[in-house]
């Protein structure tokens, strides 16, 4: 049998900017390309039903692809370690190439894989192309992993330049050697009966082309972003989360496309620094969960483990359903249902109203997330679901209980985003739209609005639940 190479995609579902790729062929041998999908090792955190139908286009996509250039894609389900060593056996490997990951049972198939290999007489090589900086680069001076953004981030502009993406392989060297490959519908990863899929698939592109389509459209309007972030109607943000995630595109491509942008119109600077920023957030969460792995379990401060949450079942449908009754918090829950995307300001106060206001543990809303996600993933989320319930390394301090009703004043005056998200309201004021239950029975008769009926009247009062968690929260305060 001629020697070949495996290269196994992970979330780095691209050609372009993959080090790890790059690698692979610079070993001179044919390359067998494979993704393994491991529905077992992530236990609780298998992917969720958005992400499935993401993964599944995106791979579509890879495999055209790959395909256009003479090759295939060899596709295996099973546990990560045990699939990566059955394919190395079955074509006498000596190297497996793969894009390093951060998650703790990711980690841990790494580091079966790698024993088992060795075993064979083989090597596991990885490259990080998922961060822009390697969370052992970034250390305090004492040499310890950073708990809070800002100190992290000034420590990352520190470091020497990003390098330069770099192109996609001309050519492949692909392996001739025919093995078992399972067709990507069996997975099933697609829903059926019923196929909830026809917002999602309406609202995004998922593959390579996809994402450098959207980072161009971004570009045009980068300058306002760090103006017009917080404002859901805007469309100001990327919406590049799901791409980022599934690695069909590189922060490190996105971090230059946009320098770039810098030094043709430099009026797009602050635009530029505010949204590398949040990339910055991006290899913060990375970080947190690679040095603290229980972080999607357990609260980051110990001392919540104390926290007396309650199970409200009723209020969490209302919440999932997006029929609490405050407006703002009802559309970012549906766009969520019908998109599996929902802006970011929008889920800080959706998080809030549930983990604060209802007191929920913030794992449920975490989970629910993860399920309805497409850019679902295992570090921002438990961090940032963390952060709102004040439980998390740099979070929000407890007394910060997000108003819906002050924040979509401030976020969404015109409403344009609640008329979008929930039609049934699209007749009310810009007034009464933030507050309903306040509007006049003239105005609801108008609007065809009867509270309670074809839209619901507030679930929780707001003044009440607020003095109450604060109640909860200072009980853990003083119990440190
Ligand atoms: P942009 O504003 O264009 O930002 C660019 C990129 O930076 C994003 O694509 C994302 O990769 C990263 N980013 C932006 N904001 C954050 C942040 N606060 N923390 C970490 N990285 C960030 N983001 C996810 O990608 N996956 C999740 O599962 C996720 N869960 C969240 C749960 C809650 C409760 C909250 C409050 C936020 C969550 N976020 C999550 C962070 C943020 O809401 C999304 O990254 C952002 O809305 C994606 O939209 P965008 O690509 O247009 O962002």
């Amino acid at each position: 049998m001629n020697k070949t190479t495996i290269y196994c995609f992970r979330n780095d579902l691209r050609l372009s900017d993959n080090p790890a790729l790059k690698e692979s062929i610079k070993s001179k041998l044919p390359i067998l390309l494979c993704y393994i999908f491991d529905d077992h090792s992530p236990k609780q955190w298998r992917i969720g039903r958005a992400s499935r139908w993401w993964l599944h286009h995106s791979l579509n996509s890879l495999q055209q692809k790959i395909q256009s250039l003479g090759g295939k894609l060899i596709l295996r389900s099973g546990i990560w370690h045990e699939q990566i060593v059955k394919i190395a056996k079955e074509t006498q490997t000596t190297e497996v190439f793969c894009q390093r990951s951060y998650l703790p049972h990711e980690i841990e198939q790494e580091n079966k894989a790698r024993t088992s290999l060795l075993n064979l007489g083989a090597k596991l090589k990885r490259f990080n192309s998922y961060l822009l900086y390697e969370p052992e680069e970034i250390q305090t001076k004492a040499g310890t992993p950073f708990k809070v953004f800002t100190p992290f981030w000034n420590a990352c502009l520190n470091q020497s330049d990003t390098q330069l993406p770099l192109n996609p392989p001309k050519k492949i060297d692909f392996s001739s050697i025919k093995i078992k490959s399972d067709p990507l519908q069996s997975w099933n990863l697609l829903p059926t009966n019923p196929d909830w899929s026809t917002g999602i698939s309406n609202s995004w592109t998922p593959g390579e082309i996809g994402a450098q389509k959207r980072l161009k459209e971004f570009l045009k309007k980068s300058t306002e972003y760090k103006n017009q972030r917080d404002l859901p109607a805007s469309e100001a943000t990327s919406k590049l989360s799901p791409h980022l995630h599934f690695g069909e595109i590189s922060p490190r491509q996105i971090w230059h496309q946009i320098n770039k942008r810098i030094i043709t119109d430099p009026s797009a600077t602050k635009g530029a620094e505010s949204f590398l920023r949040q990339l910055g957030w991006r290899d913060f969460a990375n970080h947190l969960i690679f040095h603290w792995p229980d972080l999607p379990t357990q609260p980051f401060k110990k001392e919540f483990k104390k926290f007396k949450w309650k199970n409200k079942t009723k209020k969490l449908n209302a919440w999932q359903k997006g029929l609490t009754g405050y407006p703002l918090v009802d559309a970012g829950m549906r766009q969520l249902w019908e998109t599996g995307w929902m802006h970011n300001r929008v889920r800080m106060i959706a998080a809030s109203l549930l983990i604060k206001n209802t007191l929920q543990p913030w794992q449920i809303g975490e989970q629910w997330f993860w399920d309805t996600l497409v850019d679902a993933d295992l570090a921002i989320n438990a961090a940032s679901w963390q952060w709102v319930a004040g439980s998390g390394s740099d979070a929000a301090p407890y007394f910060r209980i997000f108003n819906p009703v002050i924040q979509s004043k401030k976020f969404d005056p015109q409403g344009q985003y609640i008329r979008k998200w929930i039609p049934e309201l699209k007749h009310l004021s810009n007034k009464s739209i933030h507050t309903p239950w306040l509007a006049s029975k003239n105005e609801l008769d108008n609007a065809k609005i009867t509270l309670g009926k074809n839209y619901p009247k507030p679930i929780i009062d707001l003044k009440f639940s607020r003095d109450k968690a604060l109640q909860e929260y200072k009980k853990i305060k003083n119990n440190k």
